[in-house]
């Protein structure tokens, strides 16, 4: 979701006549986006304005604008950060020309947020972010053929320990006819995978259309070769989105669905309304509908009260879930949610930190298992391009180098091959896995 409007944001800019530089030092003016999902975040954002310190006083004419999550959460605090010129919510970004503009000619510090970003707003209201994502999306960005698209805004689950319907606000399902129109503007421009994104893209719903519909309408659209999705939440799943991948070969067989825990109790002091057992009759039910389908999880270890019981339950998790991987995070309170004012966050960084490391141990052993299986099957991948890290195998083809590529099923493959693969399709052999990554040569 950054990622997307961090994009949006720098196209509308070219579009509006800036040259994109190398370094903070260069430049004019400095645009920080923002994540408020966890306290590392956002203390990297306080480096980095602490960085842009230095520079701006020796050229106070530098323009800093904060945009984003935590532009809305902190508000007033950063605008009076002495570097920051601007402040701007994730719901206003349409605006961060015309706010820089402005401060390009006069020296007065800006803010644009919502001021109460839970008043759900009405569709009229989302027209200029929709124009905005319509006419800045595209293809060109440092994943070649791949683009994203938002179908929702916001999130209306409240779980216990997240931000982010405090700093997105209410969900909001974006016109269909606007979603389509988007990815046929990005397929004429090179795209050939799209991904959906949402906080819980699979609660998609507009007038009666739900997110399975649109699966099938996206489907239909020339050029588009692979659509993925995330996330999904696991409560209400609606089957046909896993029809939808057997019916739909565009449709990638990858399911990302967090479980955040598998201890029952922790589940409900997260607010998450569903049981350990729930979540994983979801996942049978993926299987028993789409068998070959990859499916990705999230969890949350040292999570308010989690004794080493209920983290057990976790690790018990991930064994039964049989997941190709997961994202482990440490818990870490987020001022403003339910946790932070109603629970204690008592479980101490050590054993936070112990169990991250022994939950990554028991994933990894899944997913080398997930991994071997490949070995010996030729697989298709979307190359990404070149390796930024070299391995092993590289040493024998030193003419060509090693080119990093994804599976339909979000599986990393590395192999030789050509730089200008980048951006398309190629047939990749397996010789060797990893926890993380599969090795293959260039299938003939
Ligand atoms: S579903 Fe829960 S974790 Fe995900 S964005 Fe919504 S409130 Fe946050």
């Amino acid at each position: 979701m950054n990622k997307l409007d961090s994009n949006l944001v720098a196209n509308s800019f070219a579009q509006a006549g800036f040259d994109l530089v190398d370094s903070p030092i260069d430049a004019d003016v400095v645009l920080v986006n923002t994540c408020s999902v966890r306290g590392h975040a956002e203390e990297r954002v306080m480096s980095l304005l602490g960085h842009l310190k230095h520079i701006k006083k020796t050229r106070k004419e530098l323009v800093v604008a904060v945009f984003g999550c935590m532009a809305q959460r902190c508000k007033d605090a950063l605008l009076k950060h002495e570097v920051v010129n601007i402040v701007c919510g994730p719901l206003q970004i349409p605006e961060l020309v015309n706010l820089v503009n402005n401060a390009l000619d006069h020296t007065k510090k800006q803010k644009s947020v919502s001021e109460n970003i839970r008043h759900k707003p009405l569709p009229q209201d989302l027209v200029g972010l929709d124009d905005f994502e319509q006419n800045n999306d595209s293809a060109e960005n440092s994943l070649p053929a791949q683009a994203f698209v938002r179908v929702m805004h916001g999130c209306d689950n409240f779980c216990s320990y997240c931000v982010v319907p405090y700093v997105r606000g209410p969900e909001v399902s974006r016109p269909p006819e606007k979603i389509i129109e988007q990815i046929k503007k990005l397929a004429d421009t090179g795209a050939k995978q799209i991904t959906l994104l949402g906080q819980t893209v699979n609660s998609y719903s507009y007038n009666g259309a739900s997110f399975a519909d649109l699966l099938y309408d996206v489907s239909k659209i020339d050029g588009i070769e692979w659509i993925k999705f995330v996330t999904c939440y696991p409560k209400n799943f609606d089957e046909r989105i896993f029809q939808a991948m057997v019916d739909l070969p565009k449709v990638c067989r990858y399911l990302h669905i967090p479980a955040q825990s598998g201890s029952d109790r922790i589940l409900k002091a997260m607010n998450r309304h569903y049981t350990a057992d729930e979540y994983l009759a979801i996942l049978d039910r993926a299987r028993q509908i789409v068998p070959d389908i990859a499916i990705a999880g999230d969890f949350i270890v040292g999570f308010c009260g989690e004794t080493d019981e209920d983290f057990q339950k976790s690790a018990e998790l991930i064994r039964k879930a049989q997941y190709k991987n997961s994202f482990i995070f440490k818990y870490s309170t987020r001022p403003g949610t339910r946790a932070d004012e109603k629970l204690i966050d008592d479980v101490p960084m050590e054993i936070k930190k112990q169990r991250n490391i022994e939950l990554l141990a028991v994933q990894e052993k899944v997913s080398e298992e997930w991994n071997k299986s490949f070995i010996g099957k030729t697989v298709k991948v979307l190359v990404e391009g070149v390796s930024k890290k070299s391995h092993l195998d590289g040493v024998d083809n030193e003419k060509l180098p090693q080119l990093i590529g994804r599976t339909a099923g979000d599986c990393i493959v590395v192999f030789d091959g050509a730089a200008d693969l980048a951006g398309g399709f190629a047939d990749v052999k397996i010789t060797r896995a990893s926890a993380l990554t599969l090795f293959g040569q260039a299938a003939d």
